[in-house]
């Protein structure tokens, strides 16, 4: 089984492997993807001619530098040649605590504390636990439930599903066993339109109501990523910041998709000016090459939750602070950094905004959007997944569309040409759809 031919892959990936929300065995053929390198996946097997694809996915929001950036490969081959993985249990490492003083040093002032976790959703539940540990710990056990907005993602544990979009997830499959949180409307949609004092209302009532029992408010600040790729005005966090504070209630932002430069400021929260109690990173932390997650809070939450009856944050993953990983994720930061990555962000928006233009007002298109290296086709009736992925494939792009939604979230380094490449392809995913 050394060289399989890729139909023989296929058949057993077919019959063995899980893919994400996937039927087992499956029904819908992957594409066998060889290599990657730059901003496009070589495949085995060419589709409408095309061998190599653009990746408009960014690998779900990761890859921001590309694949196979000579930077990040040698970040990786040089920690190998020191160690690729330690317990975290009673021993610390370079890469690590590196990567904690620079997230620190990076994220809004009052984050101090860093846990390096293993996926984004492990980050949340570390995020979540942290805030019911840090009441528990004050001798408050009744604030225990979260509030989110509606139409949320936040991954797919129990606790970060359990505020993710209660209607659009598939949340009536575990009715009663979830945690049973509060969920306020979704704010208005659009990241210029003015706050709407109804809505600003209807949080206040919310989180007034609820105090006494809540824990924690959690958002995506300004981008709500899988639950409908929908922008938001930074008004909304600035008012969350304000409510949060009157009635002691801690403030979560999930900037696992966000993080990174993706919305066009470093970090989502950057663009109100607000910073949360708790802060999760992950996807771009290390430019898409390793699993890594990050869980900031502040002082007063890790404070709050050492006076406890038991005075430990309750959760150690074998992988945590994995060195290969924590080196690559400096190294994809300082490369970040080091850059003029504002400007390549915006030089993505406003091809972008080029490159969608046509399919506004198109017959079937209900939106288009465009917001830092993010790119929206909303549809009026959802997308055919199959029939949209390959239409956009036989422009030679790669897009995951779903729902409603034909979206793209390119690498920073995509040339202008590219983006328009992605631009036709949503065009044709849109056309094959409708
Ligand atoms: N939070 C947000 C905002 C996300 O977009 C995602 C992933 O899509 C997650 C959490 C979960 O991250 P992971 O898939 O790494 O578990």
């Amino acid at each position: 089984q050394k060289h399989l031919d890729a139909a023989r892959l296929l058949e057993l990936d077919r019959a063995h492997v899980w893919h994400p929300y996937g039927p087992m065995p499956g029904t819908v053929q992957p594409l066998v993807v060889e290599s990657a390198a730059g901003v496009r996946l070589r495949l085995a097997e060419p589709v409408g001619g095309h061998r190599e694809l653009v990746d408009g996915m960014s690998s779900w929001w990761a890859a921001v530098h590309g694949y196979r950036h000579p930077v990040l490969d040698a970040a990786v081959r040089t920690q190998l040649d020191s160690m690729s993985h330690v317990m975290f249990g009673g021993l610390t490492h370079r890469p690590a605590v590196e990567l904690a003083v620079k997230l620190v040093e990076l994220t809004p002032e009052p984050l101090q504390h860093v846990f390096l976790a293993d996926s984004g959703s492990v980050a949340v539940e570390v995020a979540l636990k942290m805030c019911l540990q840090y009441w528990r710990s004050l001798g408050r056990p009744e604030k225990h439930r979260v509030l989110t907005w509606r139409g949320g993602y936040h991954g797919d544990t129990f606790h970060p599903m359990s505020v993710c979009d209660p209607e659009g997830g598939m949340h009536h499959l575990w009715g009663g066993v979830l945690p049973r949180q509060l969920f306020a409307d979704e704010p208005p949609a659009g990241y210029d339109a003015p706050a709407d004092p109804a809505y600003l209302a209807h949080l206040a009532e919310l989180i007034g109501r609820h105090a006494g029992e809540l824990a924690a408010v959690i958002v995506e600040p300004v981008v709500q990523g899988a639950g409908g790729m929908r922008f938001h005005s930074p008004a909304y966090l600035r008012a969350l910041r304000e409510l949060c504070d009157a009635h002691d209630v801690l403030l979560v932002f999930d900037e696992i998709a966000t993080g990174f430069g993706r919305s066009g400021e470093l970090f989502a929260a950057d663009h109100a000016g607000v910073s949360p109690d708790v802060m999760c990173l992950g996807k771009a932390l290390t430019g898409g090459y390793l699993t890594l997650a990050a869980t900031l809070c502040t002082g007063r939450v890790a404070e709050g939750i050492s006076r406890g009856e038991v005075p430990v944050l309750a959760h150690g993953p074998t992988f945590m602070g994995n060195p290969l990983a924590a080196a690559v994720a400096n190294a994809s930061i300082d490369l970040l950094l080091s850059q003029d990555w504002r400007g390549e962000v915006r030089r993505i928006e406003s091809a972008l905004r080029t490159a969608l233009a046509p399919c506004a007002g198109r017959p079937g298109v209900a939106d288009v959007r465009v917001l830092g290296a993010i790119g929206v086709v909303q549809l009026d009736a959802p997308v055919d997944m199959a029939a949209a992925t390959r239409a956009a494939a036989e422009q030679g792009v790669w897009l995951r569309p779903f729902r409603d939604l034909i979206y793209t979230m390119p690498p920073f380094v995509t040339a202008d040409a590219d983006v328009a490449a992605i631009g036709r392809a949503i065009a044709a995913a849109a056309a094959a759809s409708t």
